[in-house]
């Protein structure tokens, strides 16, 4: 499928305005998750770039990238791991945090998660500033994982967050 494929599924994401403050323009991945369809159109893409990379890890970020991280590491038929915000995981963790527009958020990830030298897919709903998954980045290198990519269903390029994520490569679906 080439990128003007990719986005012609643009259709079924959702624009709220200001929510969940003003100014921000969410969008909303709901509509397209219910259409069959385009679930399976957008899973099917993603299966078919990395199926043959040899990846033993989906590491996707809480909570919106756990439906699209889920369901490709069940089709690659590799290992999911969480990661999420603080005091949710119930085992020894790495923690990581870095700067929101106001404050810091802090995620985490179970020490045991990842084995050194293991292929890791990082997998988002959606690319904004890249701060949270630069940090992310941090956390799995720190563990000793091998990133082949970061992939997004959604790209704000506005917000330039390949730039946070020059080291790694960055793929997205549909772009804005
Ligand atoms: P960032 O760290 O700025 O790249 O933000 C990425 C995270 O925030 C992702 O987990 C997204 O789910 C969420 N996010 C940021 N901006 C939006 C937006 N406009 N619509 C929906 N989700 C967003």
């Amino acid at each position: 499928m080439s990128q003007e494929n990719f986005n012609e599924l643009a259709k079924y994401i959702r624009d709220i305005p200001d929510f969940p403050k003003k100014g921000i323009i969410f969008k909303d991945i709901t509509t397209l998750l219910k259409d069959k369809e385009a679930f399976k159109r957008a899973l099917d893409a993603l299966y078919k770039r990395y199926k043959d990379k040899d990846i033993s890890k989906v590491v996707a970020i809480e909570s919106r990238g756990f439906i699209f991280g889920g369901a490709l590491a069940y089709k690659l038929g590799c290992g999911f791991v969480p990661v999420r915000k603080k005091g949710k995981l119930p085992s020894q963790t790495h923690a990581i945090s870095y700067d929101l527009e106001y404050g810091t958020d802090t995620l985490e990830i179970h020490t045991d998660a990842i084995e050194t030298g293991e292929k890791v897919l990082l997998v988002d709903d959606l690319l904004a500033t890249g701060g949270t998954a630069s940090a992310v980045c941090r956390l799995i290198e720190k563990m000793g994982g091998d990133i082949t990519e970061a992939a997004f269903l959604i790209e704000l390029v506005f917000l330039h967050g390949r730039e946070k994520l020059k080291d790694h490569k960055v793929f997205s679906m549909i772009t804005y």
